[in-house]
Order: structure tokens, then sequence, then C-alpha cells
């Protein structure tokens, strides 16, 4: 054993070895060296363990690898043809041309984050974006931070801690990726009150729980799920009335920031921040990046005092928002003001696309993939916590699953080979069927898409 060692090649000799040499045209002579020491730590523990000792050529091989594994973006775009328009694991919202300059313009160099041009002093960075979204909404004022849990623990930390929350036991909810409201509400030194049942909280409920430690009654979206059968929740209107006879303020976590009506495109309603303002909620949580449509943002709107109050919190600073994702946001947002987010806001454009324009995607597609794909009727998903079971009619690509016997894997290695395209192409497997729905690619991306499906299909055929 202790021999095996002795065939562990030199620092010297490998960094001498020519494909070692060459990438030291690329990189620093002390990383390649670091990383060769680190191998032949590794090789020697692999020794100690019981294995053979590696040829000099398989460590070379193993040293390139790496090399190229650390240097080799992992982050990169992908094409999203899932069916789930807002995708949390693939990143949301795309955005709209026009929040991509601007977001472009203000990442290249300096811009008037926090300098007020007119007067010349320090301004907030929070003034660039609060007036439209009060003028959106009909709040007095706003604020944005990095993003909805941020908005959501920067409000109960500033307002109620060490104080009684009231929240509704159907909507002590997670909404996924490990926010929970039980958790953030002990995060932010609150204590949760849970009234009523799963199913069934009555406004009575609340008013028997509340008492002088009590510090905001809260409604949380159960955005992610829904409840059938015998159910009864409070509406707003209610909580917010039995808010104000006690001088108690009503937070509203919305999840999905929604500004315009989902129902004119065949959706169940979504609620709208607008309509939580005007039915008297004292703060509205929304993320940027789900039905808004932007980029990654905690936005809370509502009454003055409130927002004020969280503005000048400590923890506003940790959560702030930073001046890229602050210029995308406000671009979006100008969509709205402008009437034009159904055209421009990628979201919307797709949740709005007609069946026959998908329905003609789907079929160029499905020509480019040959004789292994078909197009079926299907549905998108609008995901990403909003609008629970609220789908759209689609036209998907359908690739293997018929011949049970003769084609079992065809989805699976098709989806693969979509997955290691330069653009990897994401579908969804259903059974043993691979399906691509052109609802959620931008009709920008066609181009790529057929490149992608035509080359796939090459190597199949070959
Ligand atoms: C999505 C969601 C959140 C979390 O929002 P992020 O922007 O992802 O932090 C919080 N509450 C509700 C109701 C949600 O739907």
């Amino acid at each position: 054993m202790d021999n095996e060692y002795r065939f562990l090649p030199s620092v010297d000799k490998l960094i001498s070895e020519e494909r070692i040499k060459q990438l030291q045209e690329n990189y620093p002579h002390t990383l390649l060296v670091e990383l060769v020491r680190q191998h032949l730590q590794q090789e020697r523990l692999s020794i100690a363990a019981g294995n053979p000792c590696p040829s000099t050529d398989e460590l070379v091989e193993s040293i390139c690898s790496q090399v190229s594994t650390l240097t080799n973006l992992s982050l990169r775009p992908v094409i999203n043809a899932t069916g789930v328009i807002l995708h949390t694991n693939l990143g949301r919202a795309p955005l709209s041309k026009e929040a991509i300059t601007a977001m472009d313009a203000v990442a290249k160099g300096y811009c008037n984050l926090e300098l007020d041009l007119n007067s010349g002093r320090r301004g907030s960075r929070h003034t660039h974006v609060e007036q439209l979204l009060c003028q959106l909404t009909g709040a007095e004022a706003a604020l944005v931070v990095n993003n909805n849990a941020s908005a959501v623990l920067l409000a109960l930390t500033a307002l109620t801690k060490r104080k009684e929350v009231i929240v509704s036991r159907g909507q002590a909810v997670e909404i996924g990726g490990g926010f929970r409201i039980p958790d953030v509400m002990r995060q932010s030194g609150a204590k949760l009150i849970e009234v009523g049942t799963t199913n069934c909280t009555y406004i009575t409920d609340y008013e028997a729980a509340i008492n002088p430690r009590t510090a905001a009654l809260m409604r949380v979206h159960s955005s992610n799920f829904r409840l059938m059968g015998f159910t009864h929740f409070v509406t707003l209107d209610d909580l917010a009335r039995l808010g104000n006879q006690h001088n108690l303020p009503v937070f509203d976590d919305l999840g999905s920031g929604c500004l315009l009506d989902t129902s004119r495109f065949g959706l169940e309603p979504e609620p709208m921040i607008q309509q939580s303002i005007s039915l008297g909620a004292g703060l509205v949580f929304s993320s940027g990046d789900k039905l808004l449509g932007g980029p990654q943002a905690g936005i809370i709107v509502g009454k003055k005092p409130l927002v004020d109050r969280l503005k000048r919190h400590p923890l506003a600073r940790a959560v702030r928002i930073d001046k890229v994702r602050l210029a995308g946001l406000i671009a979006t947002l100008i969509h709205y003001l402008k009437g034009e987010a159904v055209t421009k806001v990628p979201v919307w454009r797709m949740i709005s696309a007609p069946l026959e324009e998908i329905d003609q995607r789907a079929r160029l597609w499905a020509q480019s993939l040959g004789g292994l794909a078909r197009v079926v009727e299907g549905e998108t998903m609008i995901g990403g916590g909003s609008l629970p079971g609220g789908t759209l009619p689609t036209k998907l690509v359908a690739i293997g699953g018929e011949d049970k016997k003769k084609q079992p894997t065809i989805a699976q290695a098709i989806s693969q080979r979509l997955h290691h395209q330069e653009i990897p192409v994401i579908g969804r497997i259903s059974g043993n069927v691979l399906l691509l729905d052109p609802r959620s690619v931008p009709p920008e991306e066609d181009e790529i898409m057929l490149k992608a499906l035509g080359d796939t299909t090459a190597l199949e055929q070959s």
C-alpha cells in the first residue's frame, strides 16, 4: 500500500505537463499550483482509503476539468418551455425590453440613486419609485425592499415585535422555498395568534382574540393552494372595519402583486394591490417578480405613518433593494401607468397570447422535430404562487409516449439532449411524454428553439 504513494507525480511534474502548461496562458501560475496541490492531497487520502494511484494523465484530466468547471458560467439563460409562466426555479418573470435597457443603463455606471439633482443634496432611493406606486395603487406611501419575504419580515419586526398578530389558522401557511408564516413571525419577534379552524374563520374569531397586546390583524393570500368545499374566510373589507374599530392596522400579504384584472384573460380573479388599498389595508405586501412581471423586489404600499416607520427601521437597510433592480422595477411600473402592460410586460404577453398564435408556433416547433412530435391540447399554469388551480388553454408539442413498448425512453432522451443545448431548453415530462409549451416562451426565442429542436432531431435520427 505504501508503495502506491510513490506513483503520485510531484507538483512540479504536473505543472510542467503540456495541457497544464497551456492553461498558464489564461490562468495565474499560483492558481494552477494550488489546484495541483489540492488534487494531490485528495489522491493521498484516496490512496489511504485503499484506492489505487491514478495515472498522470488521469490527474491532468481531472485538474483541467476542474478549471473549466470553475470558470464556466454556471448560471446562464435557458428557454422555459415548461408551460409554467412564473417558474421559481427558472427565475420567475422575464423582463420587458424597456426594463432591461433601464437596468443596463444604471449597471454600466453611476446614477443619482441617492442624490437629489435639484437641491444637490443627499436623496433617498425610495423617492424614485414611491410616487409611481402611489399613483398606481392609490396608496399614501410606498417602500421597495429586497423581496416580499423581507417586506413581511420588516413590517412585523418594525411594528409588531413583542406584540401579537392575529392570523386565520387557514392562512398560517407555507409559501414554498422556506417561507412559512409562523417562522417569519417568530423571526420578527411577534407572537402569532392563530384563530378559527383550517377551513373556517369568522370575524368573531378575530374579535375574540383582540386584547391590549394585539398589534395587527393579518391576512395571507393562500397563493399556492386552494381549499375546496366547506370553507369560510373573512373578507378584507370586514377585517379592515374590525381593525378600524380597535385602532389596529391590517396587513395584507398578497404574494403576487397583481395590478391587472386577471378575469379579463379567462382566469380566476387574483386580488389586486389597488383593491386591498381601497378596502382599507394598512400595509400591502407583494413580490416584484410574480404577476407584476418585474425584477425580484418586495413592494410595500399603505398608510404613510406605517410606511414611514418601516423606512426608519434599521432592518430596512439590511433588506434594501439595489440600483439595478430598482431601475427595472420603475420601468416595469411605467408600463402599467401608460396602459401598455399587456403588450410590453412578457408575463402579460404570455397570458394574453391568443390560442391560434400558440397553435401556429406549436406546429412550427413540431415540424422541426420531424415525425417525432405531434401537437396536442393542454394547459399553461401561471405558477410562482399565483392563481392556484388557474390555468390557460394552450397547445403543446408532445414527444414520445405513443408506443409504450418501442419508445419508453424517447421523451427522457430528447429532454436530456434539450437540456444540453448551448441554450438549454426545459420542457415538462408527463408520464412518458415530453411536453413543450410555446406559451411560456417569448416568440423572439422561437429561432433558438427551432434550432435546438432541429439539432436534437438530427442526433436522434443519425
Ligand atoms: C411568494 C410569496 C411570498 C414570498 O415572496 P418573495 O418575493 O419570493 O420573497 C410571500 N407571501 C406570499 C403570499 C407569496 O405568495
